[in-house]
């Protein structure tokens, strides 16, 4: 896996110089990822936010903080075991949904990175991401938490964090409470992975 790591930087070099679709012309930045390229799990999300325009890494605004939070009470550390990317490296202005023109720009991107990071295990954040990687369309609220097979990997859809944000409640069977139950399977499956043979 350590080969992988200078393909990668050379993979961000690129991308930092891309121009393939029109959200290059309002980005200030582009968003490659943040985390540990060596993890056995994938994080991908729809696009950046503000935030993450500003900083260069996704995932780090309110959203992110508290997709961080759920992610430790599970026991997973975002940037130690887990590699976090979007479907889209560029911030749609005003946060809208990514066209799909503009996701199938990004998407030799995307590809690069999971052969790269080669992860067994990949959540997808959010409705768009579950249309973004797999074309399947559908109310996420009726896909998360369940484990799909995908070109020798297990992808989980989860509830994207800004829904949760809007839905705060932590009573059992609420939004917040599926993604914990949600991300402790994820644990689970992690706990295996790493488990002697
Ligand atoms: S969103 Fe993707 S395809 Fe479009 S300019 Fe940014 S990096 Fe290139």
């Amino acid at each position: 896996m350590a080969q992988a790591l200078e393909p990668l930087q050379q993979l961000a070099l690129a991308c930092a110089e891309c121009r393939r679709c029109g959200l290059a012309s309002t980005r200030a930045q582009v968003v490659v990822s943040r985390g540990n390229p060596r993890a056995r799990l994938m994080v991908i999300g729809e696009g950046p936010g503000a935030q993450e325009d500003e900083q260069g890494l996704p995932f780090v605004g309110r959203s992110g903080q508290l997709l961080d939070r759920l992610m430790a009470s599970a026991g997973i550390d975002s940037n130690r075991d887990a590699y976090i990317c979007n479907i889209v490296k560029c911030r749609p202005p005003g946060n809208r949904k990514p066209t799909a023109a503009e996701q199938a720009a990004c998407r030799p991107w995307l590809e690069q990175q999971i052969a790269l990071v080669d992860p067994p295990l990949i959540l997808l954040a959010g409705a768009t991401a579950v249309q973004g990687l797999l074309g399947v369309k559908g109310g996420i609220t009726g896909l998360r938490g369940q484990w799909r097979p995908w070109q020798g990997r297990w992808l989980m859809p989860i509830l994207h964090p800004s829904y949760l944000l809007r839905n705060p409640s932590e009573r059992p069977g609420s939004p917040k409470a599926l993604t914990q139950a949600d991300l402790q399977q994820v644990q689970a499956r992690l706990a295996q992975l790493a488990a002697p043979l």
